[in-house]
């Protein structure tokens, strides 16, 4: 299956990081949101983000001037309909995803393969919904996605192998480690991932520790290269309890019951990096603790 043209439908951090990517590896990219400073944004954080690579030496600059030219935007969700490959990285809430795909089937070709860099929501479910659930699948990158190595690839009940083999070899054209994951909440790293955050947020909640004594914790004595707080902010914490949310409903089990404090947080709009202020406050010089 010659893949050439990837739609990418959100153009949050997540979006643009998969924007950059496949553009520096050949294909040609559009970029979607309903939300047209995020598109002009992802543009200039994905310029700036390869000029870091390009002053590193990773990249030339004619590398970069050809990955820029790669890029489109718009704002018409149905332009990325005929592409060979979609993957939807919008915001991580399953009836904005299902009105994704709804409204992207009339304009889809027959090969298209649609995709959904979802941390948690299942995908069997979403591409239930589709005229294609065959080839459906889940294509979750790590963040930041320039940086991060590993990509989990998650199977919906009726993908097909030659999807699976297909976003395999798409993988490996981005230079990228595959790991496979079954359909259930959350699939490996966020299963095992957010259970800790939340862990943290409890251990907050609960006065055991403050913001910078629990980072401090995990990062000097498990040898954690971000604190588990500091951690959550770069995620975000609307996505972090969206992630618990699906936890605790799809398991069933009070074990993934989402900490009070973190739904506090998200209702006071505090959901970290992107918004300047989370469990550290990023207003000043120096990110500064809330709590
Ligand atoms: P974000 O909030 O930075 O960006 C989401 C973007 O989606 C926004 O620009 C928003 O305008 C756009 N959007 C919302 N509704 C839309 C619609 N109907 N059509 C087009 N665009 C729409 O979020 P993010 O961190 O980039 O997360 C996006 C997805 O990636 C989520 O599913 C999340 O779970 C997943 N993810 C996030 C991380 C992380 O660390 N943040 C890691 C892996 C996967």
């Amino acid at each position: 299956m010659d893949i050439r043209s990837v739609g990418v439908v959100g153009a949050g951090q997540m979006g643009n990081g998969i924007a950059h990517v496949f553009a520096l590896a050949g294909y040609d990219v559009i970029l979607t949101d309903v939300n047209e400073a995020a598109l002009s944004n992802a543009v200039a954080t994905i310029d700036r983000n390869i000029e870091r690579q390009v002053s590193r030496g990773k990249v030339t600059a004619d590398d970069k001037a050809a990955a820029m030219a790669r890029i489109t935007t718009t704002l018409k969700l149905a332009e990325v309909g005929p592409c060979d490959l979609i993957i939807e990285a919008a915001t991580e809430r399953e009836t904005v995803k299902q009105a994704i795909f709804d409204d992207l089937l009339p304009h889809l070709k027959p090969h298209t393969i649609l995709t959904s860099n979802t941390s948690s929501i299942s995908i069997t479910r979403l591409a239930s919904r589709t005229d294609r659930p065959e080839k459906f699948m889940g294509f979750h990158f790590m963040n930041p996605v320039p940086v991060m190595q590993l990509v989990e690839l998650i199977r919906g009940i009726a993908t097909d192998q030659e999807t699976w083999d297909a976003m395999h070899a798409v993988v490996r054209k981005l230079g990228k480690t595959a790991a496979s994951a079954e359909d259930f909440p959350a699939f490996i790293v966020n299963r095992i991932l957010m259970p800790m955050i939340n862990e943290a947020v409890y251990t907050l909640y609960e006065g055991v520790g403050s913001v910078k004594s629990i980072d401090e914790s995990m990062k000097l004595g498990a040898n954690h290269p971000m604190g588990p707080l500091e951690l959550a902010d770069f995620i975000g914490l609307d996505t972090c309890l969206a992630i618990m949310n699906v936890l605790h409903d799809g398991l069933a089990d009070t074990k993934y019951r989402p900490c009070p404090l973190l739904t506090k947080y998200v209702e006071a709009g505090w959901l970290g990096r992107k918004t300047q202020r989370g469990f550290y406050d990023y207003r000043g010089e120096t990110p500064v603790p809330t709590r």
